[in-house]
């Protein structure tokens, strides 16, 4: 769908309201989907002028696309948001030292070998640091509420039907996690392999902080490696990677050859969960403990999946957490641009675990992993927290 079309769609119905995590912060008409929509649409037709402060609602938003799932008319927000924040770039550099020096790191494969080079040798020492410290910067208490490296070796199978996508930051900190989601997925009878390293990162965190060129680079190349793979499926265990790949086509709107190479891959995305179930993996035992589950926004509302991960925790302990589909204000690099509303997000939910008394709260994001770990940590809430892959993985090993 074309921006135009986007904005078109919308007959300012106002329902997507109450599914807007920052309208029900803010209660302004500006925080809203709808106020964003109405803001472009000025801005397209020349009646509001494109400056930081006008397009700073962009900043705001989560990108969580909640809007997307509530709205009857099929608005598809995720263009909009795109235009707002390339706006915001296109007019002011990000101002943040940490998420400028991320991005640049990541949106090369050789970047993200030398961070995982270092991650190995020094990720514990870090992370005691960061903990020993108690920090207050956004930077330094994700360090510390990130897991200690847990290395999984999975050797390549060769012939795959399923390619594993890596990421970035996943493979980074969660190489472990890549590589026993492939380990299960062969349990489960599929041909699964690791995508090769050199395919990069997806560029969804380029494209969502409005630099398109960067991320339209980074498509090309994991489309690239896709090809060379020869799988007829692509998984990530990231939402917003996966939610990212299936709208690759959009980003070559004027492009005609790879937006038809883009649409292959597009097509062939799935999810971890969904490819388990589909193969007729059933939940394990999980000892009656209290399992809680969080949606990543992306997979919930960009892959439309609910129903896969949450039929794979359906052990006797399972409770579900009424605000599972509302963000907890990770939003890819969000919780380190706009703090102060992530953590209102986040301490709502935790407040709400700790009535529930879950013992653990299970994610399907290693970002919204992170950010409940450090939720976790820093309210003092007796629970794990760990990817979906992880907990499924714990109960095969306890059952073995
Ligand atoms: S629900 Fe959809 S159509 Fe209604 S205001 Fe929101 S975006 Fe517009
Ligand atoms: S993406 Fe999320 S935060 Fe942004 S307008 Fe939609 S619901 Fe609100």
């Amino acid at each position: 769908m074309s921006l135009d079309s986007a904005i078109d769609r919308c007959i300012q119905c106002g329902f997507c309201l109450q599914a807007c995590p920052t309208y029900r912060l803010f209660e302004t008409e500006e925080s809203s989907p709808r106020g964003r929509i109405a803001r472009v649409k000025d801005v397209l037709a020349g009646e509001v002028a494109p400056t930081v402060q006008s397009l700073q609602t962009f900043s705001e938003c989560l990108g969580c696309r909640a809007c997307e799932t509530a709205c009857p008319s099929g608005v598809h927000y995720e263009e909009i948001l795109l235009y707002g924040r390339a706006e915001l770039r296109r007019l002011e550099p990000e101002p943040r030292l940490a998420v400028r020096t991320l991005l640049r790191l990541i949106s090369r494969p050789s970047g993200i070998r030398r961070m995982k080079r270092l991650w190995a040798r020094l990720g514990r020492a870090a992370i005691r640091f960061a903990r020993a410290l108690r920090p207050r910067s956004p930077e330094l208490r994700l360090l510390a509420a990130l897991p200690n490296p847990a290395p999984q070796a999975a050797p390549t199978q060769g012939d795959p039907d399923v390619t594993m996508h890596r990421g970035c930051l996943m493979d980074v900190f969660w190489e472990g996690t890549n590589a026993r989601a492939v380990l299960l997925l062969r349990d489960s009878g599929l041909r699964a392999d690791l995508m090769e390293e050199s395919a990069g990162c997806c560029g969804a965190l380029h494209a969502h902080q409005g630099d398109t060129q960067t991320a339209r680079e980074q498509a090309k190349r994991l489309i690239g490696a896709f090809e060379t793979s020869g799988a007829k499926v692509i998984s990530s265990l990231a939402g917003g990677c996966g939610a990212h790949l299936k709208e690759y086509p959009s980003l070559f709107a004027d492009d005609a050859t790879w937006r038809a190479r883009a649409e292959r891959l597009s097509n062939a995305v799935r999810d971890v969960a969904t490819l388990l179930r589909g193969q007729g993996v059933r939940p394990g035992d999980d000892g009656g403990r209290r399992v809680t589950y969080q949606d990543s926004c992306h997979l919930r509302n960009g892959l439309k999946v609910t129903a896969a991960p949450r039929e794979l925790l359906a052990g006797p302990g399972y409770c579900e957490m009424a605000s599972a589909g509302s963000c907890c204000g990770s939003a890819g690099v969000y919780n380190l641009l706009r703090p102060d509303v992530a953590d209102e997000l986040l301490r709502r939910k935790v407040e709400e675990v700790r009535e529930m008394g879950a013992q653990e709260v299970v994610t399907a994001n290693p970002g919204c992993e992170l950010q409940w770990r450090m939720g976790a940590r820093e309210a003092r809430l007796p629970v794990t927290v760990r990817h979906l892959v992880d907990h499924l993985w714990e109960e095969r090993r306890g059952a073995q």
